[in-house]
């Protein structure tokens, strides 16, 4: 999105462009192009065979064509951001992506978006290019997971339910799922252990792992597979997100890689749904503040007053009131507990029972906060070396803070004695 308003995401997604990025980024998984590719010709009986070698896709003659323009869309959004022609990008695509890997399809996806266009990005940038991907589909990436998690240049997180055979099931989306060889550290997954994760769940995340660990890592380049089916309503996520969480989400990562930003949509099975998330996330991709979430148990009438506790809604179980402690009496256990910056702690109970106070903590706080130290097997970056800023190309000219070297660390501060230490009294 510029200033001057949209612009359209099929804009210069020519077959050439797209072939181009999915043939020569992906050059060894050729043949899963070429097949698809011969399904436009295909009569309805070969078409389902072709579809049964694969989990959960569905072919017409007209989706190599439709996989073509959403690979196409997503590498053309990235190409104009990082030519700086426009601030951040939306590519409003279908089938989603995320569930296709290398060479192969699945769960309604033909070809990998996300990963095709931060491939492309990193192409186009000739290859040094820190891409975070944050998946906040319902469903866990487990395609993309697979095509990077070797990859130290790619950070992948995903924000999912991860409970027995909820899609795409396995151990692919399970939070011990780090990555492997040289991406070891830079997979992380955040499984929810059962339905109904809504805004204080995923705002938790945002705020106590998502930025923290991107902060670190300094991306060049921030890709979200936006899927809506966690949002509330959604037939098939079973989760309570709620519009606002998606834009303030969005708002959130604006702070990453000089705002940098492109959303691919993924799934979101409620069209209504659907609609109102990704509005909010253009309305504050074209400079809309972002509105807060509704809170969880608004408040009824006959509360007691500001600092009443609000009734459970029916069918959500509240953990019984905590004791009123002291201001200097050090947090309960289960709350520290909850505010760990850890991916498998997201799965406990603990995490989803936190105050939504905790996660509506504002940006600013956020991104000069000191993150808790969580290195990977590899080096990390600090934002602190200089967040780009935004309106600036990086295939024109290196980003400032490249190349400029970090100075050693400043000698701790002499400590001046006491003029009376040291000294024997009379
Ligand atoms: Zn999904």
């Amino acid at each position: 999105m510029g200033r001057s308003g949209m612009q359209w995401g099929a804009v210069g997604c020519s077959g050439a462009q797209w072939g181009d990025a999915v043939v020569a980024v992906r050059g060894r998984r050729g043949a899963h192009v070429s097949l698809l590719a011969r399904t436009a010709a295909l009569p309805a009986r070969d078409l389902r065979a072709v579809a049964a070698r694969f989990d959960s896709v569905f072919l017409s003659p007209r989706s190599y064509e439709c996989a073509r323009l959403a690979a196409g869309t997503a590498c053309a959004a990235v190409s104009a951001v990082l030519r700086a022609q426009v601030r951040n990008a939306v590519a409003i695509v279908r089938p989603p992506g995320h569930h296709a890997g290398p060479g192969a399809a699945g769960g309604f996806c033909l070809f990998n978006n996300v990963a095709v266009a931060a491939q492309h990005g990193q192409s186009l940038a000739g290859g040094a290019l820190r891409v975070l991907i944050l998946d906040w589909d319902v469903h866990h990436g487990n395609g993309t997971q697979k095509i990077f998690e070797e990859d130290p240049s790619v950070l992948y997180i995903s924000l999912h339910r991860h409970d027995g055979s909820f899609f795409p099931g396995g151990s692919g989306g399970s939070p011990r799922r780090r990555g492997r060889g040289r991406g070891t550290g830079f997979t992380i997954n955040v499984g929810w252990g059962g339905p109904r994760a809504g805004d204080p769940e995923y705002l938790l995340a945002m705020t106590r792992l998502v930025l923290p660990v991107a902060c670190q890592f300094s991306p060049q380049l921030v890709l979200v597979s936006a899927g809506f089916d966690a949002g509330r309503g959604d037939p098939l996520g079973g989760c309570l997100v709620s519009p606002p969480t998606f834009g303030l989400m969005t708002h959130l990562l604006g702070g990453l890689a000089g705002g940098r930003l492109v959303l691919v949509l993924e799934g979101g099975y409620n069209l209504g749904a659907t609609a109102e998330g990704m509005g909010q996330c253009l309305g504050v991709l074209l400079g809309t503040p972002p509105v807060l979430p509704p809170p969880r148990h608004p408040p009824t009438r006959g509360a007691a007053g500001p600092g009443a506790e609000p009734p459970p809604a029916a069918g959500v179980e509240l953990p019984p009131p905590a004791p009123r402690r002291s201001p200097r009496s050090p947090p309960p256990r289960q709350q520290r507990a909850a505010m760990t910056s850890h991916a498998a702690t997201m799965t406990s109970p603990a995490a989803t029972m936190t105050s939504p106070a905790v996660a509506m903590t504002s940006r600013a706080a956020v991104m000069t906060s000191q993150p808790r130290p969580w290195t990977p097997s590899c080096a990390w970056r600090s934002c602190t070396s200089g967040t780009p800023r935004g309106g600036r190309s990086l295939l024109q000219a290196p980003p400032p803070w490249e190349g400029r070297a970090r100075g050693p660390p400043p000698p701790p501060a002499r400590r001046r004695r006491s003029p009376r230490r040291g000294r024997c009294s009379p």
